[in-house]
């Protein structure tokens, strides 16, 4: 990958009409920077409609930009983005062991679209303001993406590829999504599809890193121990009887607390050295509002997900094998 340039002593700043589209509202405060009691997230962005979210002037902007490239235009509008998920269960399927069920899902999904699948009991406070669930499980779909794609980063008019593998990944996960919300109400149970771009009713990160899906990076997104970060998630609640993963612990947390290359890739310098309090939790965090401006200006940006050394195909396996021998060591 060509050199990038070093951002931390001059970093990008967003035009005053962009500024303006903000309206003085911090993305910041909504997801609860600096706050030490734990509650549920707010949904910030890509919300439907976008009245519905507290940036919606910022989204609408965000998709016609990307609706003025006809390619990107086209992924989103013409998509397969799987069956409807309108019906109700079917009769009740033969009572079976959760192995068996959960091996079944695992099955249907990894041919159906998925390239990894976990599952997790459902939190309370992944639920966004506003939501509950009765659920009690989440299955939560991987899909890979092609990081050849990424390289010519940021996306641009001229080079609009990695923002078209993203549509193209998102309807991906979304078929996966709702084949699989079919599957299970055909055995009888309850079942409700999350499919991105669009925020649901449930926060989709805390809810991968408890099915063993990843760590939580240092730029904010997850970094699996095959993909690094070079994946999209869609999820499935339902009350399917099935088993539990654990979180996956391979080092990524312990690496990132030693590299700077997402820090010094990131032009608007919006990702920080330090983990934050939010919402009562200490973690890695990325500045909505330094980042907002250039994911805007750049058709989605990834800059970070792309430098991300776990990112570079191949490379994640074997960090994750010395990585976790690291923290073993160490009794981590
Ligand atoms: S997407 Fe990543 S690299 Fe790009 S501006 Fe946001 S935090 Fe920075
Ligand atoms: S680039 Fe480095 S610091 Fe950033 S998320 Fe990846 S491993 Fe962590």
């Amino acid at each position: 990958m060509a050199k990038r340039k070093n951002w931390s002593k001059d970093p990008w700043q967003p035009t005053l009409a962009f500024q303006e589209l903000l309206d003085g509202k911090s993305g910041n405060d909504f997801n609860g920077l600096g706050e030490t009691e734990p509650r549920q997230p707010d949904r910030v962005f890509w919300v439907q409609p976008s009245s519905d979210g507290p940036f919606g002037p910022v989204q609408d902007c965000i998709v016609e930009r990307h609706n003025t490239v006809p390619e990107l235009l086209a992924v989103y509008a013409n998509a397969d983005r799987g069956p409807s998920e309108r019906s109700e269960p079917g009769k009740l399927a033969e009572p079976r062991s959760t192995t068996a069920w959960t091996d079944g899902l695992q099955e249907f999904a990894l041919a159906n679209e998925s390239d990894q699948v976990g599952v997790a009991t459902i939190e309370p406070q992944w639920m966004y303001e506003g939501f509950t669930t009765e659920m009690p499980f989440v299955v939560v779909l991987v899909v890979a993406m092609d990081h050849s794609r990424s390289r010519e980063l940021p996306p641009s008019n001229e080079h609009p590829d990695w923002a078209h593998e993203v549509a193209v990944q998102y309807n991906r996960g979304s078929r996966a999504a709702r084949k699989l919300t079919k599957w299970i109400k055909s055995q009888g149970y309850q079942a409700k599809s999350h499919t991105g771009p669009w925020v649901g009713s449930m926060n989709l990160i805390p809810a991968a890193i408890a099915a063993g899906v990843g760590e939580l990076g240092k730029h904010g997104s997850l970094i699996n121990r095959e993909l690094g970060s070079s994946f999209r998630l869609a999820a499935v609640e339902t009350d399917l009887p099935l088993e539990v993963n654990q979180p996956d612990r391979f080092g990524a947390d312990e690496f990132c607390l030693g590299c700077q290359v997402c820090t010094n890739a990131c032009p608007p310098q919006a990702i920080s050295q330090e983990k934050q309090q939010v919402r009562g939790d200490e973690k890695w965090y990325v500045d909505f509002d330094k980042c907002i401006g250039y994911f805007n200006e750049t058709y989605g940006c990834a800059i970070c997900i792309s430098v991300c050394p776990w990112s570079t195909p191949g490379r994640a396996p074997n960090l994750a094998e010395r990585w976790t021998k690291r923290i073993i060591v160490k009794g981590q």
